[in-house]
């Protein structure tokens, strides 16, 4: 006869069985204190640790896709670029003349870098002009 709380081997026990997947009847075939440690699956005979609970779900896939991703710095420039010519975009390019006297925010055409948005007046002589290929320092008011 069993009685409550009396397991030793050969009485039997519901453990999780990893073969069958599920929480079935075991036979308990080794004990360290009250504890058993080593059981047998009735269903499918094979031995294996006592498990009282199923092994924890394995949790949704770590949802840490989205973050990191690093923005390479040639797009920060093609999106700063684009985002200045965005905001000029009803201006109408002035072709880039060396004579001419460009400010801040004026968009101009330049014959070998194309199209620019001037970004710093540097001096009397030379402004910062930012490209889609990047920053060209031109000269202005000559
Ligand atoms: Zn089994």
């Amino acid at each position: 006869m069993e009685t409550d709380r009396s397991k030793k081997p050969g009485s039997n026990i519901d453990s999780w069985c990893g073969k069958c997947k599920l929480v079935l009847a075991h036979t308990i075939e080794a004990m360290v204190g009250d504890k058993p440690v080593r059981v047998h699956c009735n269903t499918c005979k094979s031995q294996h640790s006592y498990k009282p609970n199923p092994p924890a779900a394995r949790k949704a896939r770590a949802s840490a896709a989205s973050d990191g991703s690093t923005v390479p710095p040639t797009k920060v420039r093609m999106s700063r670029y684009q985002s200045l010519l965005k905001a000029k975009d009803t201006a109408v390019p002035k072709a880039y003349s060396p004579k001419d006297k460009y400010e801040t925010g004026d968009v101009l055409e330049h014959p070998t870098f194309g199209r620019g948005v001037t970004t710093a007046i540097k001096d009397g002589t030379k402004i910062e002009v930012l490209f889609e290929s990047g920053s060209k320092t031109l000269v202005h008011g000559r």
